[in-house]
């Protein structure tokens, strides 16, 4: 389903994308290769690659020449995250809304604005 949000922008729901890359995988017929372990590791070496921008460049060269490949590397984190999820029959929004819950709890405003600890 795709939504417009408050600035205009139309976007699909994360149930919609995490179809789109069950669709993905599966049209490639490469479920075999998308055990949980696989993907888990998979995540890890996008985050490195979305890390990996920052290296050495990041305060010269400013976050807008790093734009393009952040976004590739956030859509390769968030691709295998989704995939991962599809493995593991989870759904991711009710998998974040649930985490977000226990944050909330974890970290109650009141007690948390403006610090970290
Ligand atoms: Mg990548």
């Amino acid at each position: 389903m795709t939504t417009v949000d408050r600035s205009g922008s139309t976007s699909k729901s994360i149930a919609q994308l995490q179809s789109d890359v069950a669709n993905f995988v599966s049209d490639r017929d490469w479920e075999k290769f998308h055990a949980p372990r696989n993907l888990a590791i998979a995540i890890t070496v996008e985050a490195a690659e979305l890390i990996d921008l920052f290296k050495w460049s990041a305060d010269r060269a400013g976050i807008k020449k790093l734009m393009p490949g952040l976004r590739d590397e956030l859509a390769d984190v968030m691709i295998y995250c989704l995939s991962l999820c599809n493995q593991l029959g989870l759904d991711a929004s009710e998998v974040i809304e649930a985490k977000l819950a226990k944050n909330n709890t974890k970290y109650p405003v009141e007690r948390y604005k403006g610090r970290w600890r």
